[in-house]
């Protein structure tokens, strides 16, 4: 299966050509790492002969979409816990078009995941279970193979963090290639320096990787007018679209070091466009709330 990640290079203010992989271009609905850490456990679910995948997220949740849409091409039943409270948008909207049911669970009764599981399907040998946001062996493996799609070698390269399992791939794909690049992570969470601990548990060595914690803006899904403003200008001047509550965050970080001389001149960055791009549905208006832009 040949997919469509191309690298594009992006001008903008101080930022002198840096690269992109464009993972956001690889599907619409199954989006970036999404795509990339459903593939192996796609693989897993088939070499098992299972039929129906449940799977856990927050109401925004693009891990949910991408899992709805990858069930329905690949004639799976999908469900997903979603945490908190009935509501309905875009994201629930579009899982429900790909043929997903949808379970609302209150927050406590969310935390226990193999519970809900084992308690809603422990007789039902159909179905497979997948963790939220897809976190796995099979996703590290998936992730690892944006590495071994590089045709140039890089100083720097940058990705936006959640659980981290997406950052742990890419470590292993540097790794394995035995490459001099550093990983530079940017935790979207407030106490981002968690991340060592979860990519630890996929990855032992650690030495070509850096994170940087201060680029939370308040914590996860959580924007300043900054950010919002850095979102628009960016957007505008590149044509580029990144999402608020992930890749925004990795550009305005990458922005913020290359005007603070963190790098050195002829030094070369690719940043891992994750995807995420329905996130800017959750955020209307906030993004939009102003469109009389001065
Ligand atoms: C989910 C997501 C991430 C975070 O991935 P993790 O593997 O959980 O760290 C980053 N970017 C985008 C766009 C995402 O949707």
């Amino acid at each position: 299966m040949t997919i469509y990640s191309p690298i594009h290079t992006v001008n903008f203010r101080l930022l002198n050509a840096i690269s992109v992989k464009r993972d956001d271009l690889i599907d619409p609905y199954i989006s970036g790492n999404k795509w990339r850490k459903l593939k192996y456990i796609l693989k897993d679910v088939e070499a098992k002969k299972k039929t129906h995948l449940i799977t856990f997220g927050g109401a925004y949740s693009n891990h949910l979409v991408a899992t709805a849409a990858a069930a329905s091409r690949n004639n799976l039943k999908s469900t997903a816990f979603v945490r908190g409270e009935i509501v309905t948008n875009e994201m629930l909207l579009l899982c429900k078009l790909f043929g997903m049911d949808l379970i609302f669970t209150d927050r406590e009764s969310y935390k226990n995941k193999p519970l809900l599981f084992s308690s809603h399907f422990g007789n039902n040998s159909q179905t497979y279970f997948i963790d939220e946001g897809g976190a796995s062996e099979e996703a590290v493996i998936g992730c690892a193979e944006v590495i071994d799609e590089l045709t140039e070698s890089y100083d720097h390269i940058f990705c936006a963090a959640g659980t981290g399992t997406t950052a742990s791939g890419l470590l292993k794909g540097i790794n394995n290639h035995k490459l001099q690049t550093k990983l530079h992570v940017i935790p979207v969470l407030k106490g981002g320096s968690f991340i060592e601990n979860e990519i630890q548990q996929y990855e032992a060595d650690l030495s070509n990787l850096q994170i940087h914690t201060g680029y939370h803006f308040g914590g996860y899904a959580k924007t300043t007018p900054v950010l919002i403003q850095f979102i628009k200008d960016f957007t505008g001047e590149t044509g580029m679209l990144i999402d608020p509550v992930y890749t925004a965050k990795m550009f305005y970080a990458i922005n913020d070091l290359v005007s603070k001389n963190y790098f050195k001149k002829e030094d070369k960055i690719l940043a891992i466009h994750t995807g995420g791009l329905l996130g800017i549905l959750g955020m209307k208006e906030k993004l939009g709330g102003n469109l009389n832009r001065d």
